[in-house]
């Protein structure tokens, strides 16, 4: 018999009411019943990026919303500083050069926080960048970034925005995009929002709309102002994405009935009992000073094969997990909990790592992992 529990940062699990949802008939994005779900849907979005502004939807993954928010803002020539501390990070730099806009990285080891100070240096030499780009959850190392005390030095300089990717944040942790001044935050549907890929997700300051109307760069699919005008009218410039669309109504009403707070601590609650199993088995967190609490990301014991983990756990033991991207290939496993993910998934998961441990001659304590979670999950 084979049964997965998908595990893996993203894609998540899709909870069964939301599968049902995407399952209705067709409608058409241009007719009444279409546009009424869109319309609620925005009220639901502005609730889940704690915000007054409009959040548009976009018909793509979270790269799309990542690169509209590069074409959208800045034009030709223009400076930005770029957090780089994983695979995600690198992408921000990596669109930016598609762009011919220049990428000043700030680094920090992978694994590590960046420091608020580094941000600083780099804006106070180079003034005239318009954006600092930055992963709120850097998802390829399982590491948070303090957002808010870089969007604190941001928020002074009045020609230069921040520009938040939360694909592994929003709904997972607490991301203030308006209190926090946030001028951009994008996000995907795959990852805490609990739906399938193809959705992105972007939000956009005052400060940020002033940027976009001086934008030079070329876009054509990805225009914000021409979705912004489509949104106004509950819809989206080009065909929605009714289906998926239909099923991030059913999303949101999850989320809301559940309530950011409840959310954030239930999703900090399986986070720790994850890290406290990892740690019971004399494992080793990649990011122990800063862990997001999308997923954990847990090096690979000294003397284990661990190329070997993602494959063997889920044929033999039907757990999904991921593995580690560029130079982390082979060296660590990643773990989510984020989303449709409960405290007997994280268990389950615990249970097949300790399996997958053994059976590449790991020597463990059976149970430790488990026990040690469920104190945490118990308290
Ligand atoms: C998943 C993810 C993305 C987007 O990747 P897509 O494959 O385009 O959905 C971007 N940033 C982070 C931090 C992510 O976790």
């Amino acid at each position: 018999m084979k049964k997965t529990l998908l595990l893996t940062p993203g894609p998540t699990p899709v909870p069964e009411d939301v599968l049902e949802a995407m399952a209705r008939p067709m409608i058409h994005h241009r007719h009444e019943p279409f546009r009424a779900v869109v319309e609620k849907v925005k009220e639901d979005l502005k609730y889940l990026f704690q915000t007054d502004n409009d959040v548009l939807i976009l018909g793509s993954t979270g790269t799309g919303a990542m690169e509209g928010a590069v074409a959208n803002l800045l034009s030709r020539g223009d400076k930005a500083i770029v957090v780089q501390a994983g695979k995600f990070g690198e992408r921000w730099t990596e669109i930016c050069e598609a762009y011919g806009v220049q990428a000043i990285p700030v680094d920090a080891e992978w694994g590590k926080a960046v420091d608020p100070e580094q941000v600083r240096a780099a804006l106070d030499q180079a003034p005239e960048a318009k954006a600092v780009f930055l992963q709120a959850s850097e998802t390829s190392t399982g590491v948070r970034h303090p957002v808010r005390e870089i969007a604190d030095l941001v928020a002074s300089r009045e020609n230069t925005v921040i520009v938040v990717d939360a694909i592994t944040a929003l709904g997972v942790f607490d991301v203030q995009t308006d209190a926090w001044k946030l001028d951009v935050v994008v996000t995907g549907s795959q990852k805490a929002l609990m739906l399938p890929p193809g959705l992105a997700f972007a939000c956009l300051s005052a400060k940020a709309w002033r940027l976009a109307e001086a934008s030079d760069l070329p876009k054509y699919y990805f225009d914000f102002a021409k979705e912004k005008k489509n949104l106004a009218k509950n819809q989206t410039a080009y065909t929605s994405s009714v289906s998926l669309i239909i099923g991030l109504q059913a999303s949101l009403a999850r989320i809301k009935e559940e309530g950011l707070e409840n959310l954030f601590a239930r999703t900090d609650k399986l986070a720790r009992a994850t890290r406290a199993g990892v740690k019971a088995l004399g494992l080793e967190l990649l990011a122990p000073d800063s862990p997001s609490d999308a997923c954990t990301a847990i090096k690979v014991p000294e003397g284990i094969d661990g190329a070997k983990i993602p494959s063997l756990i889920r044929e033999k033991y039907g757990v999904a997990v991921a593995g580690g991207q560029a130079h982390l290939k082979g060296k660590i496993v990643r773990i989510s909990h984020m989303g449709y993910v409960n405290a007997y998934d994280i268990l389950s998961g615990l249970a097949a790592l300790e399996f997958v441990l053994r059976d590449l001659g790991y020597s463990l304590e059976t149970g430790a992992s488990v026990k040690a979670a469920l104190d945490i999950l118990a308290s």
